[in-house]
């Protein structure tokens, strides 16, 4: 771990292994944080942000775009390690993600100075003035899905405004992000980064609960966001939560082409396995080109080359743990049991040969799913793609909000009247529009109901979630 700018063990010595889900070799180990731990950091943090706030705004900003620059530098052996500890195929996600993370750094380093304040005319007597001042002590927890690229930009936040930070990494995936932590230590002071490594329930827990902790950020499951608005709401500091999605991806009766089966692929994330909060993992396909729309889906997917994530070859590679492909093939399971349901391509996985060696699943999908089964409902966190067929706009656009989740949304038709109309009923934080790519610094990107509280990745994100506005009113009389 890092603490006050050096290397740490826990304090008790524990460990945990981190395996590599492609070969299920354990590949590392790092320290299982604790509260101990947790403490030590927090108080570190503390400190250092008496100093780092008073660093001029431009310095701050100067200091990420060199920590940029040295992540650039370091692209192919990070995105080796990201590869290696999440099964993402290097090719396809592990190098993509280093890029947007040296991005991510040079975006917000960009930004650090235009935290600005407003006047007020409250009259010629009176000067009212407001300024955004940092929180303090940052808590930032991250999942292994997009392990670097969103601690990273839990970094490039706080930071950029004055705040410190102790980040807990995923107990999945935390090798990439220690890199990174590593190389923005030789440009930050020491304290105002800290990473743990180690278990939800111990040092995320504890991270939450601290008292020293004035602001949290977290990103995962909707059953952990509420544990941890419980523990910001015990002690009123303000929270933003980037939670699960279950993102429908609707297809109007003109878009039954290449470019729009390409794009659904691409916007259910295939490639990383299906691991992503804002999968469209629900298609919801008009009833005219619904079958001739899926023959094109699966001929694709059928293509998809899945091993090895360290071969440029390989379109995807594995699923994170043994938890997760367990959870996985549950839900395909429960589709296949369904009597109306039928699975297009993919369903459980090889038994044995070469995929059977790690937590690799086949792309699937299933047709003849109705709106309200289990596999239409939860977020499975896999590469499993439920297709459903609509006649009236109205009606997709009702099963499309029949959701607790409000992440994402894709719509596909070449009708611009449709596709803005559909884009303006969903319930969800981001909706695209013929294209079904990732976020980009600029965005603001967040959740609608069980989705999640707040927006990041943008400089209104920033402001917004990471400093504290002060009105400030001087009688001039
Ligand atoms: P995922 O399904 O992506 O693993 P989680 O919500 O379980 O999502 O995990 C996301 C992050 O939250 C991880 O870093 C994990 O260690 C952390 N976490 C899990 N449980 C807790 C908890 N009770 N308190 C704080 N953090 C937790």
């Amino acid at each position: 771990m890092i603490i006050d700018g050096k290397a740490a063990d826990a304090q008790d010595g524990r460990l945990i292994d981190v395996e590599n889900p492609a070969t299920r070799q354990v590949i590392a180990q790092v320290p299982r944080g604790g509260e101990a731990d947790v403490d030590r950091a927090v108080r570190a943090a503390a400190k250092a942000f008496e100093s780092w706030r008073e660093v001029p705004p431009r310095d701050r900003g100067r200091l990420l775009m060199k920590i940029a620059d040295a992540v650039e530098a370091e692209i192919e052996p990070i995105a080796r390690t990201v590869a290696l500890e999440t099964g993402n195929a290097i090719r396809t996600q592990a190098r993509g993600e280093m890029k947007v993370t040296a991005d991510v750094f040079r975006y917000f380093g960009g930004l650090a100075s235009e935290a600005k304040g407003e006047t007020i005319p409250l009259g010629e007597n009176m000067l009212c003035y407001t300024r955004r001042e940092p929180i303090g002590v940052v808590g930032g927890i991250v999942p292994w899905n997009m392990p670097v690229g969103l601690g990273t930009l839990k970094i490039a936040m706080s930071v950029a405004v004055g705040n410190t930070l102790v980040l807990k990494a995923a107990e999945d995936a935390p090798l990439g992000l220690l890199r990174v932590a590593e190389i923005c230590q030789q440009f930050l002071p020491p304290g105002v980064l800290n990473l743990i490594t180690g278990f939800g329930e111990e040092a995320g827990a504890a991270l939450a609960r601290h008292p020293l902790v004035r602001k949290l950020s977290f990103t995962g499951s909707t059953e952990v966001g509420k544990l941890i608005m419980h523990a910001a709401a015990d002690r009123i500091v303000p929270v933003s939560l980037e939670l699960g999605g279950k993102s429908p991806a609707i297809v109007f009766p003109d878009a039954n082409d290449d470019k729009t089966v390409d794009g659904v692929i691409t916007g259910m994330r295939f490639t990383r396995q299906g691991q992503s909060c804002t999968a469209g993992s629900r298609l919801f396909l008009h009833r005219d080109i619904f079958d001739s729309f899926l023959e094109k889906v699966t001929a694709k997917l059928s293509k998809l080359k899945i091993g090895d994530p360290l071969d440029e070859a390989t379109d995807m590679g594995a699923i994170i743990n043994r938890k997760q492909f367990d959870r996985v093939c549950s839900y395909i399971k429960d589709g296949l049991g369904q009597k109306e349901g039928r699975v297009l391509i993919g369903g459980l996985p090889p038994k044995d040969g070469p995929l059977a060696q790690g937590y690799f699943v086949q792309p699937t999908v299933f047709a003849g799913v109705a709106n309200d089964w289990r596999i239409a409902r939860e977020e499975i966190f896999g590469p499993v793609m439920v297709a459903i067929p609509w006649d009236d706009e109205r009606e997709a656009i009702r099963m499309a909000n029949d959701s607790h989740y409000g992440l994402a949304a894709y719509v596909w038709t070449r009708d611009i009247t449709k596709a803005l109309r559909t884009a303006h009923a969903i319930e969800s934080g981001w909706v695209q529009v013929n294209q079904g790519g990732g976020q980009m610094p600029g965005m603001s990107y967040g959740g609608f109901k069980q989705s999640g509280i707040g927006r990041e990745y943008s400089l209104e994100g920033m402001l917004d979630g990471f400093t504290q506005r002060k009105c400030v009113t001087v009688n001039l009389q």
